[in-house]
């Protein structure tokens, strides 16, 4: 099999911030639950992409971690399986709230990491619900009332319905910035920082972006505690 550093320089991985485990070069080495590698085999999908291949191993070793990845990289999986797993290890009753929350900018997208976490998630009994603007609350708030493990969320919504107290983020371990830089463009900061505020500091958090600009950086430093960095390709 392939070295890691080698794997890495084939398929232009740079990592920085500590001990950087090996990438897991194919599903079997991931040793994931055999629910999981079910769904990943009926998808049909060959081998991890390169960000999922070195994103894994750093996440399911409990760590904070920033991944920029352009668009089409596979970064849904990237963060969904670990959080899988990181609630499979949790036990925590959903009807408390969720454990795994994921934002994302706009509610297309929080409808595609929604679709993709149903579809992964089944086999694994895990329940997820997505919440956005432009829609009314009432089916959003009545998921929250029967309890799920994963929220997808756009930062607006999501605020909205923190301020109405219609969810409680204080069993939240896992938390994910996704397209962090869409979301500091379209103005979500402030949003966000509010929303990390009812999570409690005693979390994983992971941040993926297409860019890593200053606000980014920013944010990363605020948020995340000693992240490894794991970027593909070309990082401006
Ligand atoms: P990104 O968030 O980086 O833009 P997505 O997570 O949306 O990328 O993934 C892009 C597409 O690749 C999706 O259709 C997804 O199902 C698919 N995909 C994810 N992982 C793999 C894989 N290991 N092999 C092949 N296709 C994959
Ligand atoms: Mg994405």
């Amino acid at each position: 099999s392939m070295s890691a550093d080698a794997y890495r320089r084939r398929h232009e991985i740079t990592v920085s911030g500590g001990d950087v485990p090996a990438p897991f070069t194919s599903f079997e080495v991931a040793g994931f639950p055999s629910e999981i590698l079910r769904e990943v085999h009926n998808a049909g999908f060959p081998s991890p992409t390169p960000i999922q291949a070195q994103s894994w191993p750093i996440t399911l070793q409990g760590r904070d971690i920033v991944a920029v990845a352009k668009t089409g990289s596979g970064k849904t999986l990237g963060y969904l399986i670990p959080g899988f797993i990181h609630l499979k290890n949790s036990r925590n009753d959903p009807r408390m709230g969720p454990t795994v929350l994921v934002l994302a900018p706009t509610r297309e997208l929080a409808t595609q990491i929604r679709d993709e976490a149903v579809k992964f998630g089944r086999s694994s009994r895990i329940s997820c619900t997505c919440l956005y603007g432009g829609a009314p609350k009432g089916p959003q708030l009545r998921d929250l009332d029967r309890g799920v493990d994963v929220v997808v969320a756009t930062p607006g919504r999501l605020n909205d319905i923190l301020e109405m107290r219609r969810i409680n983020l204080h069993q939240v371990s896992y938390l994910v910035l996704d397209e962090a830089d869409r979301m500091l463009d379209m103005g979500f900061e402030p949003q966000i920082r509010k929303i990390v505020r009812e999570v409690p500091a005693r979390r994983q958090t992971l941040m993926f972006t297409a860019t890593w600009p200053k606000e980014v950086r920013k944010i990363a430093a605020d948020l995340l505690v000693k992240p490894i960095q794991v970027n593909i390709g070309n990082v401006d």
